[in-house]
């Protein structure tokens, strides 16, 4: 049924469900079905940090693939502040996005990026790093900041255990974000077509990371996400981590592994069984320069591109590779055009939605392993030849 008022299908007819389609192995071919429309999953979240994806219309992200966005919390509270987004009618409607959005607690970037920072039982003060102001998270601000901005998926406020820490600092952290877990869900309350994602922690302590879990799952969650990890523990970690800490989460429901990452490190947890991701490395790089390849990552400023005509990557059908070459990307790249920041970062993302595809039909036809395999070997070939 469609809400005449909004064109979208009515909330209480639309509970937030995730459907499993197809297994290969560990890896999960999957939708989760949303009033603003499907998310396919394994699926790849732009991150939009200001309520922007920054270099790109909300069009232009949509036709790279993606069917949702993630915006930051921290950053939207400050500027311009939950309170003005939904004066002016919430999140989808002031940036111009009408398909899903799942938003952080805002939690990771207080502790990333806030200054004189107090962390107690309650929740996070700190002062803004725009203007210094003070401010207060905690799991009920953050689940009334996350209804205002009118997001689709609301997280749990959690602490992100800082790594390296010892195993008590994990295990101490660990609890707390699962009584603010408990304390999200009773603030969430009961919303119909919206979601609340619990947030499982424990570092890289397998007992930590089966307690957590058990405690999300008693409390019960539309999702779960796998925090704490990506934070500087380096891949081979992440991936014995994810090993043993995706089987305790439930099958029924969706598993994302916040802020990853480099393409081989989706490729490697979707292998592990998740099914989301978000992570600001294609937009970021695409404006630093750096430009995903079937072939692996290249440099765009280096001189070798200067004089060549060639596309970035002939099988891609962004802009980028369909209507430029790699001298003209090169030239305005090392100018500091805007362009180069909007067509790199488009090729990027429409990289990033096309590994994704390439995950999503080899699950369904139960091609996994091969795929993994022929992705990682197109990728130690290394670029192109030059010319
Ligand atoms: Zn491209």
């Amino acid at each position: 049924m469609r809400d005449p008022a909004s064109g979208l299908l009515s909330r209480a007819m639309t509970q937030i469900k995730f459907k499993l389609h197809k297994t290969d192995g560990l890896a999960r071919r999957g939708t989760l079905h949303t009033p603003r429309g499907d998310i396919r999953t394994p699926a790849f979240m732009p991150v939009g940090t200001a309520a922007t994806v920054k270099a790109m219309l909300p069009g232009s992200v949509r036709e790279t693939g993606a069917d949702i966005l993630l915006g930051n919390t921290y950053h939207l509270m400050l500027r311009p502040s939950a309170a003005r987004i939904e004066r002016l009618g919430g999140l989808h409607k002031f940036m111009n996005w009408d398909k899903p959005i799942l938003t952080d607690s805002g939690g990771f970037q207080v502790m990333s990026l806030a200054g004189l920072r107090k962390l107690t039982e309650e929740g996070v003060t700190f002062s803004s790093h725009v203007d210094g102001s003070k401010h207060m998270l905690s799991p009920e601000t953050s689940m009334e900041i996350q209804r205002q901005l009118g997001s689709d998926i609301v997280m749990a406020f959690d602490e992100c255990t800082p790594y390296p820490c010892t195993r008590e600092e994990a295990e101490t952290s660990m609890r707390m974000s699962m009584r603010w877990a408990q304390r999200s869900r009773d603030a969430f309350g009961d919303r119909p077509g919206y979601a609340l994602f619990g947030i499982q922690q424990g570092g890289i302590h397998e007992d930590l990371r089966a307690e957590s879990a058990e405690a999300l799952r008693g409390i019960g969650f539309d999702g779960y996400a796998v925090g704490g990890l990506a934070v500087g523990e380096g891949p081979e970690l992440m991936f014995s981590t994810l090993d043993h800490c995706v089987g305790h989460l439930p099958d029924n429901r969706p598993r994302y592994l916040m802020g990853v990452g480099k393409p081989d490190d989706l490729l490697g947890a979707v292998e592990r069984g998740i099914d989301m991701f978000d992570c600001v490395l294609p937009s970021r790089s695409g404006r630093n320069g750096q430009v995903f390849t079937p072939r692996g990552p290249l440099n765009i400023r280096n001189a070798r591109h200067a004089d060549d005509p060639r596309p970035l990557d002939e099988h891609c059908d962004c802009p980028a590779c369909s209507s430029y070459s790699r001298a003209y990307l090169h030239h305005v790249h090392r100018a500091q055009e805007i362009i180069a920041s909007m067509l790199l970062t488009w090729h990027n993302l429409r990289y990033y939605q096309r590994l994704m595809q390439g995950m999503r039909d080899a699950i369904e036809t139960r091609q996994f392993t091969k795929f993994a395999s022929d992705t990682r070997a197109a990728w130690a070939q290394g670029d192109i030849e030059p010319m």
